[in-house]
């Protein structure tokens, strides 16, 4: 389905649980247990009933994502589900990997062959300072189970967070994984809806700093197409690495008007762009039981009225943390 700037809206971000394991202190902060009442949370016959609906208006691909998706029970089953949706093209989830290891069997047998896994720093002290948890190494083990499970692409997501992991030693670290491993990280730019401020820095920046410290060289870097990604991402390698690694930065390099997305809570609410406040009530709808004609209405409600840009959401999200929009 186009929108009504001609943006082909084929992806849905479901965040099919607001709990989470870790508690990242720039993401809803570290004392942050209020969570939403179960009754409120769709079941996933409620996301199976919308996803076969969002379907016949051309979204086709669907990320699960969270709180932490892992600790829901079921997710492999509910996986397996949405891959056999006549008409899904693909299946991905968001993972901060600390249940990767427990799961990757089922993840594989529910058809899931994508995984992007979000890891800040390689440095077991700095791991448990940003998480609240000492599990570095249950990430890493997990990475590489999933890797030897034949995932791919696999993706590691970084987020750049001031004095954590902007150093030399820390950029080192990554850009070493990409050449070790077959995984493709992306440095991604802190989002202002953080509780924590002061710790953005542009993927500019990094970008020089990793030219500045010799950890690449510009005139050796090969632009690579990795799949399954969005407009945000781009990737580049240098010889000899098995991965990859880019940047997504929606501050310094908007790109509004290829977004493709559409966003769902955990409870329901339906969101067409990060950067707005505006949600639709889906959850309501749906358990008012009425036919699906008017759940239809409201998707595509929401569809058209999808902002242009950033800019011109409709409010900005301060302060108010991923939870509310479905990381
Ligand atoms: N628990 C899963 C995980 O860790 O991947 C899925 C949900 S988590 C909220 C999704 C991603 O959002 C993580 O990579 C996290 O680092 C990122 N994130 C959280 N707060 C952010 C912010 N303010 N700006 C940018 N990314 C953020």
């Amino acid at each position: 389905m186009l929108d009504v700037f001609n943006r082909r809206i084929n992806y849905m971000r479901v965040s099919i649980t607001d709990r989470c394991n870790l508690r990242c202190f720039y993401c809803r902060g570290v004392s942050d247990f209020s969570f939403i009442d179960h009754s409120e949370i769709l079941t996933y016959e409620e996301f199976l009933h919308l996803a076969r609906l969002a379907l016949k208006l051309g979204v086709d691909r669907f990320r699960l994502t969270g709180g932490e998706p892992l600790v829901r029970k079921g997710v492999a089953w509910f996986i397996s589900q949405i891959n056999s949706l006549p008409g899904v093209k693909d299946v991905s989830l968001t993972t901060n990997g600390i249940l990767l290891e427990r799961y990757i069997g089922e993840l594989k047998e529910a058809g899931l062959r994508r995984i992007n896994i979000s890891l800040d720093t390689l440095d077991r002290h700095k791991y448990q300072k940003i998480t609240g948890y000492d599990g570095l190494s249950q990430v890493l083990s997990g990475l590489q189970r999933t890797i030897e499970a034949g995932f791919n692409p696999v993706k590691v997501n970084t987020v750049i967070l001031k004095d954590f992991n902007d150093d030399r030693e820390s950029l080192s670290r990554f850009i070493n994984l990409a050449f070790k491993l077959p995984v493709h990280l992306r440095f991604i730019e802190l989002m202002e809806f953080s509780p924590v401020k002061g710790l953005f820095v542009s993927a500019t920046e990094i970008f020089k700093k990793l030219k500045d410290n010799r950890l690449i060289e510009e005139t050796e870097l090969e632009p690579v197409f990795v799949e399954g990604s969005g407009p945000a991402a781009h990737y580049y390698q240098l010889p000899g690495m098995k991965g990859s690694f880019g940047f997504i930065a929606p501050y310094s390099h908007h790109f509004c008007g290829a977004c493709n997305r559409l966003r769902l809570t955990a409870d329901g609410q339906l969101r067409t762009c990060l950067f707005s406040t505006r949600s639709y009530d889906i959850k309501e709808v749906l358990r008012r039981g009425i036919g699906d004609e008017e759940i239809i209405a409201l998707l595509k409600k929401a569809l058209g009225e999808k902002p242009a840009s950033w800019r011109e959401a409709d409010g900005q999200m301060n302060g108010k943390g991923l939870r509310n929009v479905g990381g």
